[in-house]
């Protein structure tokens, strides 16, 4: 296909097709070449796409192809590496090659030009790349303690592909491992790029303080959807033209054009953030393994509790591992305690022994942190006369009761409404929030705790811009004593003073239909008590359960994760589950069940006529089977070895594409290749 200097392009774009579509070169010159991006026409609509090689001969009659439009000459061609890398992704993921390669370019350049288009970038790249200012003075970086030093040398020997897995309990100081193994590469080579991915940047603004220390007057820049469609567009470049020395983002990061790329990290490789939530499926993580083993070139996956996937691969000898096993500061790991339920029934949500702790330690001029995984007030509103229960008209789930607005709220599709007076099946006025959400949690500790200062952080709490950071900050400033909230506060943050952390709602995951729930509740854990003391303070971590005797606590009072990974890599082995056969979820959404259903059984009973190692499972409900008024079914397909998969997918997928769904019947269907949630 890539015959240089061929009449005809080969270029891909974002829709469904399986071939990269093919034009005229017409006029253009050099700029006509593969990695160019350009303007074409596909139907009536002009869409961006991307040429990835040139050919001799037209696949249809030579009137029947249109010219490329324009070539967009200003960008430089993202390189051979970048493309491969792309539709490896597509392949892997079951896209077209254009639906990987074009949303992967930055927002400015994913629609076609306008007229003044040439001037707006420049202007972009004008305002690329932050150099961090000069002084004042760096802060003295720590120095690195024998693991820190063995593992940096480790990383930083290569360059070759070697993917390692650090494991490192929190506040080990893997974060000082992934600075070191930068600083080392940016000596041996001023001009190679590093990509450093995390699961989330806006909440943690320490590790972009820490960047912008250590690595004075290099070029960082921050790639998240969080950003301004111009400011991410200029990131973008300042990478993609090599100026960039380090890019640190979000899952999306991993699919920038980097071209001087020699190091990837994947910091808290755990985090399913990694893993793509719409569109294409893909988990950023397993993507930077691949790109690394592309290029190769060392890559390190980092955390204190690694999913499973990953543990395996170090346990097969695939990664190598390197452990930190201690606290890098003085700091002892906090101490996790068990408090009975049974015994120690809790009022709204908090048991006696937590509350006598919480006001020790605000008594002490200590902080503390109390974890609930559910926002709102109450996750449901109940009558007591008949059994309703508030429900979410478009989606088949409860509907929290949130006191700050007086409304329920769906937290699915977001719909909401007042709070009826009275039951809307039998007029009955006492209606009664049941269970615990934040916003209780908090009304539940001021009421128990009436001299200390309560801080909830949730997305409730901080949708207004910047009232993450000044919440935070507060925390920080030591103007809070109790703060209460979700996942947000467990990830990352280095409060200095808290020494106590309750965790109340455990249990919620333990009972979960998913089989990766245990893993996931470990690592929350592990996360949430991560944060207390980590100044040296002696710090403790209480957790409220129904079941103080599941074997999943009994690993973490002793912060055992080796011995919980191999107990549930045991237990997932004689299931026949991931890591050990790989997978994939075909999904489908229609206007009823049933026909969301019909769909998948046509789609496995094609599946079943193909001559395949692959198993197709009965098509169920998903467990969120109405969402938003639309109605969601999944069946699960396995092989017994990855390759097997692939080669079924794709032959299946393209002849499901093809097929023509009964008119009227309007399904919509999607194909998920290592699904998290089943
Ligand atoms: P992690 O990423 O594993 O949570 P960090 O790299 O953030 O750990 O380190 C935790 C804390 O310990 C930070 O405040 C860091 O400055 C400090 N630290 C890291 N390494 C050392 C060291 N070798 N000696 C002293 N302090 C260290
Ligand atoms: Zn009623
Ligand atoms: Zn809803």
């Amino acid at each position: 296909m890539t015959v240089d200097g061929g009449a005809y392009a080969e270029i891909v774009v974002d829709l469904p097709v399986g071939q990269p579509l093919t034009y005229r070169v017409g006029e253009a010159g050099e700029e006509a070449r593969a990695g160019a991006c350009c303007v074409v026409q596909v139907g009536r609509r002009e869409v961006m796409g991307v040429c990835v090689g040139r050919s001799a001969r037209a696949p249809v009659a030579e009137e029947r192809i249109r010219p490329v439009k324009r070539w967009l000459g200003e960008i430089a061609p993202l390189d051979a590496h970048w493309l491969s890398f792309t539709c490896f992704a597509a392949e892997y993921y079951q896209y077209g090659w254009g639906q990987v390669a074009v949303p992967a370019l930055p927002p400015l350049l994913r629609e076609p030009p306008g007229p003044r288009w040439g001037a707006s970038l420049r202007r972009v790249r004008q305002s690329g790349g932050t150099a961090a200012g000069d002084p004042p003075a760096p802060p003295a970086v720590p120095d690195a303690n024998a693991e820190q030093r063995a593992a940096v040398e480790a990383i930083a020997a290569g360059d070759c592909f070697a993917p390692t897995l650090l494991h490192g309990v929190t506040g080990s100081g893997k974060t000082e491992v992934y600075l070191a193994a930068i600083e080392r590469l940016l000596a041996r080579d001023p001009l190679a790029q590093a990509l450093l991915l995390v699961p989330e940047i806006g909440l943690t603004p320490q590790l972009q303080g820490r960047l912008h220390d250590r690595f004075r007057g290099q070029s960082i820049v921050c790639l998240h959807s969080g950003l301004p469609a111009a400011e991410r567009s200029a990131a973008w470049l300042a990478a993609h033209e090599g100026r960039a020395r380090i890019v640190l983002g979000t899952r999306l990061a991993v699919f920038a054009s980097l071209p001087a790329l020699r190091l990837l990290i994947v910091d808290e490789e755990h985090d399913t953030s990694y893993k793509a939530a719409d569109g294409i499926r893909y988990s950023a993580r397993d993507l930077a393994v691949k790109r690394a083993q592309m290029l190769g070139v060392p890559v390190v996956l980092g955390s204190a509790t690694p999913a499973l996937e990953t543990w395996e691969q170090a346990a097969r000898g695939r990664y190598r591992l390197l452990r930190l096993p201690r606290r890098a500061t003085e700091a002892a790991q906090p101490q996790v305690e068990l408090i009975d339920q049974r015994q120690h029934k809790p009022a709204n949500g908090l048991s006696e022994p937590l509350r006598e702790a919480l006001e020790q330690t605000v008594a002490r001029g200590e902080q503390a942190l109390v974890f609930i995984n559910r926002r709102g007030y109450a996750p449901v509103v109940s009558c007591a006369a008949c059994g309703w229960l508030s429900a979410c008209p478009k989606c088949a789930v409860f509907a929290a009761f949130h006191k700050t607005d007086g409304a329920l709220h769906c937290h699915h599709c977001g719909w909401r409404s007042r709070v009826p007076r009275a039951c809307p099946t039998c007029g009955n006025q006492n209606l009664e929030a049941v269970g615990q959400g934040t916003q209780r949690l908090e009304e539940t500790l001021a009421a128990a705790l009436p001299a200390a200062r309560i801080l909830r952080i949730d997305r409730d709490s901080t949708r207004r811009r910047g009232a993450a950071d000044a919440a935070l900050a507060a925390v920080h400033a030591g103007e809070t004593d109790v703060l209460v909230g979700t996942q947000m506060i467990a990830k990352g943050h280095d409060f200095q003073r808290v020494s106590l952390v309750g965790i109340v709602n455990a249990d919620a995951q333990l009972v979960s239909h998913d089989f990766r729930a245990p893993e996931r509740l470990f690592a929350t854990v592990v996360q949430v008590a991560g944060r207390a003391g980590r100044s040296g303070l002696p710090s403790r971590v209480l957790v409220q359960t129904r079941f103080p005797e599941h074997p999943l606590f009994a690993a973490l009072r002793r912060f055992d994760y080796e011995g919980f990974a191999r107990s549930q890599l045991a237990e997932r082995r004689a299931a026949g589950m991931p890591p050990f056969i790989p997978q994939a979820l075909l999904t489908a959404q229609a206007r009823t069940l049933e026909t969301a259903l019909a769909f998948l059984g046509q789609a496995r009973a094609l599946g079943q006529t193909m001559a395949a190692a692959a198993t197709l499972y009965d098509p169920v409900p998903m467990p969120l089977a109405r969402l938003a008024g639309v109605f969601r079914a999944q069946m699960l397909i396995e092989a017994p070895r990855r390759g097997l998969l692939q080669a079924f997918l794709r032959e299946w997928l393209q002849r499901l594409r093809e097929g023509r769904s009964p008119p009227g019947s309007r399904v919509q269907w999607q194909i998920e290749v290592d699904p998290q949630e089943i």
